[in-house]
């Protein structure tokens, strides 16, 4: 049963914003999908874009291909350049908000080169993925690319300790596939999904196939795969209760999880 305008209105007026009742008589509300039939993915900056056209290329033609199936809203990590701006920035006492603008011209570049990689196609870069043109662009040529960065720049929330902005594009891409109401949420990066330790470094991690949110954190894998804070938007999220993690550099693999194969790792809120 879901809740009246005028009933909403009445709480609305005379409660706090975050009264029980107000929030409880909102989520009564019908759920609504802005973009169902839509699927993120995240190409990863230091994991696919910064190892250039060995990684770059093949994965460009798998789109290509993919987007005669499948709507795809494609948002573009930071990687490298945007470490080292942050390293340069930190030892100057500069401030989160400040790292986030410059990490976020680091996916804005990204999301050029993938922009003129894929001109030809008439799949378009995006400034800002809000609303604006992404429904014809979807409609149009079933694909649009957007940088990953969430747009807080100076407003971004400070990290308990540190400068490194918290919510970087892992999280900016999960945002969008969240408020969108997408169907998917695939990250793209350059392991075959989560093991029980970083596989660049450990000598024998084991494969993690699925896994939940909890159950990563009780393993200490909350700061690994994803940037830390995408496991509680996750764990909250109304529509889109499971993400996947593929390695990108495997041919195929994008176009196997986009068809709702199980290649990576799921990751998932319960
Ligand atoms: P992106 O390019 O999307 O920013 P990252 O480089 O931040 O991707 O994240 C992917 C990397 O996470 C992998 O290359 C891997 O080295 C690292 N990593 C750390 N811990 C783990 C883990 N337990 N399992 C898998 N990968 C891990
Ligand atoms: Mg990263």
């Amino acid at each position: 049963m879901s809740t009246t305008t005028t009933e909403l209105e009445g709480l609305l007026m005379q409660r706090s914003l975050t009264d029980a009742s107000l929030l409880a008589a909102a989520e009564a509300a019908a759920d609504f999908r802005i973009l169902p039939d839509a699927t993120v993915i995240k190409v990863g900056g230091q994991s696919m874009i910064d190892r250039g056209r060995a990684a770059v290329y093949p994965l460009v033609d798998e789109i290509v291909a993919a987007r005669q199936h499948h709507k795809l809203l494609i948002g573009t990590g930071a990687g490298t350049r945007a470490r080292h701006l942050y390293s340069i920035a930190a030892g100057l006492g500069l401030p989160a908000g400040v790292l986030s603008q410059l990490g976020a011209s680091v996916a804005d570049q990204n999301a050029a080169m993938l922009g003129n990689l894929l001109a030809k196609h008439g799949i378009s870069t995006v400034g800002g993925a809000g609303l604006s043109a992404v429904p014809l662009f979807l409609a149009e040529v079933r694909a649009v690319i957007f940088s990953g960065m969430p747009p807080y720049n100076l407003w971004m929330r400070p990290p308990a300790e540190g400068v490194i902005p918290p919510y970087r594009t892992d999280a900016g891409c999960f945002l969008l596939a969240e408020q969108f109401g997408c169907k998917a949420m695939i990250y793209v990066k350059d392991e075959n999904g989560l093991y029980t330790d970083n596989p660049k470094t450990a000598k024998n991690p084991t494969f993690i196939p699925q896994i939940s949110v909890d159950e990563m954190k009780a393993k200490g894998l909350h700061d690994s795969i994803l940037e830390f804070p995408v496991l509680d938007l996750l764990k909250s999220a109304r529509h889109v209760r499971q993400v996947q993690v593929i390695n990108g550099l495997v041919p195929g693999n994008l176009t196997r999880a986009l068809a709702g194969e199980h290649v990576g790792t799921l990751i998932t809120a319960s």
